[in-house]
């Protein structure tokens, strides 16, 4: 597994696989090159068909520092269903270098021509499993064994919390319409106004106004953290900012449960998928879920076998989940998908404290990471982050 710090990362919104991947990749290409005054992106796959309303197109030019011509392409030989050449030239317009980028979920990148060590494995542990037998061999506790792998991790976590917490911040006190064609209004913070008038304290409703307003931050291209994708950034943000400010529970504690839920988020990054072109929305958001009932059945007190249990429920419950981002733009169903993926987090991890009482559970977290690959390959490509399927197909034929 690689880090848990290339799973949570900050990045500009609305997407991590559309935007934030393709920021990294031309800052790359600049700093390994040199500048030129003439760039060629040509988009494939997922990003050629939402890359417009992903805004794509705009943070590839933003971040060149010469006259870039972006292509959206429909017709391509690669396999891999996310993807864009990059090419450089000269002032006579001469090609002088070319990459071919993948973007593989959460804003990690892959390149063919230009090996990263990024993606060099920091755990040697493949699956949940063996995580289990090793840390029982040696009698120490998940986070023993986070912590030696990644010794400053805890730190960078302190500093993930504060841009989770300024990024909520931001969505509850903002108003006025989102970018793009749906003309969405920000809702976020009239969602918190009603948590905060009831005389019940509303529990439900304010972790989902956090999520929305994570989720219209980073639909406005505002700074996310991804956990593990943009698109999927308020399930675990809308957790943590709960638990800082609504429960007052102390920082590392919250590092803690970060760690915790990165152990689950890299184990389906690296035996499935995190990418919503590759493997649906069950990839996005049920992976989301699924750290988030880990993280929370930690801050909890479960132990290790009920928080696994938290994790398994989360996923098991999210398979088969599409993506069909309306127009585009991750907006619908996203940002209410966020909204009811954390209460669902906080659900699974209840029905792991009190079933795990009652009897053990039969299916691992190993098995329904495998279960989610396998119905990823399943999902129609309609339903893989295209917006030619489902919500995305239906709403254009109601205009
Ligand atoms: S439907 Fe899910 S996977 Fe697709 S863009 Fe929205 S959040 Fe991402």
């Amino acid at each position: 597994m690689q880090a848990i710090k290339e799973l949570y990362k900050t990045g500009r919104g609305p997407s991590s696989s559309h935007t934030l991947a393709p920021e990294r990749a031309c800052r790359l290409f600049t700093s390994v090159f040199g500048e030129f005054p003439y760039y060629e992106a040509e988009l494939f796959g997922s990003l050629s068909l939402t890359g417009k309303g992903h805004f794509t197109d705009q943070i590839i030019r933003d971040t060149l520092p010469g006259t870039t011509e972006v292509i959206f392409s429909l017709d391509w030989e690669e396999s891999f269903p996310n993807g864009f050449y990059l090419r450089a030239y000269d002032e006579n317009h001469e090609l002088q270098h070319r990459w071919t980028v993948f973007s593989i979920g959460g804003g990690s990148i892959q390149i063919r021509e230009y090996p990263l060590n990024w993606n060099d494995e920091v755990y040697h542990e493949k699956n949940f499993k063996e995580i289990r037998r090793l840390i029982d061999e040696k009698g120490i506790t998940l986070l023993d064994y986070v912590y030696s792998h990644e010794p400053d991790l805890k730190a960078y976590l302190s500093d993930i919390i504060d841009a989770m917490i300024a990024c909520v911040d931001r969505g509850i006190s903002t108003e006025g319409t989102l970018p793009g064609r749906l003309h969405m209004n920000r809702t976020a913070h009239q969602l918190y106004a009603q948590s905060t008038e009831s005389l019940l304290e509303n529990n439900d409703l304010r972790l989902m106004a956090y999520a929305f307003a994570a989720g219209e931050e980073n639909a406005a291209g505002g700074a996310c953290v991804t956990a593990p994708t943009l698109g999927a950034c308020g399930v675990m943000t809308a957790l943590v900012y709960y638990c800082a400010k609504d429960r007052n529970m102390d920082r590392s504690r919250l590092c803690d449960a970060l760690a915790v839920g990165g152990v689950f988020g890299n184990l389906i990054k690296q035996n499935a998928t995190i990418s919503g072109a590759v493997g649906g929305c069950q990839a996005e958001v049920g992976t989301a879920v699924s750290m988030a009932a880990a993280s929370a059945a930690y801050l909890m007190g479960q132990d290790i076998d009920q928080i696994e249990y938290a994790a398994e429920i989360a996923m098991e419950h999210n398979l088969g989940l599409t993506c069909d981002p309306v127009m585009g733009y991750v907006m619908i169903p996203c940002i209410e998908r966020n909204a009811m993926g954390v209460l669902r987090a906080f659900d699974a991890a209840t029905l792991s404290r009190y079933m795990s009482r009652v009897r053990k559970h039969l299916v691992s977290f190993d098995m329904v990471v495998e279960t989610m690959k396998q119905t990823g390959i399943q999902i129609p490509i309609e339903l893989r982050e295209t917006a030619e399927g489902g919500l995305a197909r239906e709403y254009l034929h109601e205009q």
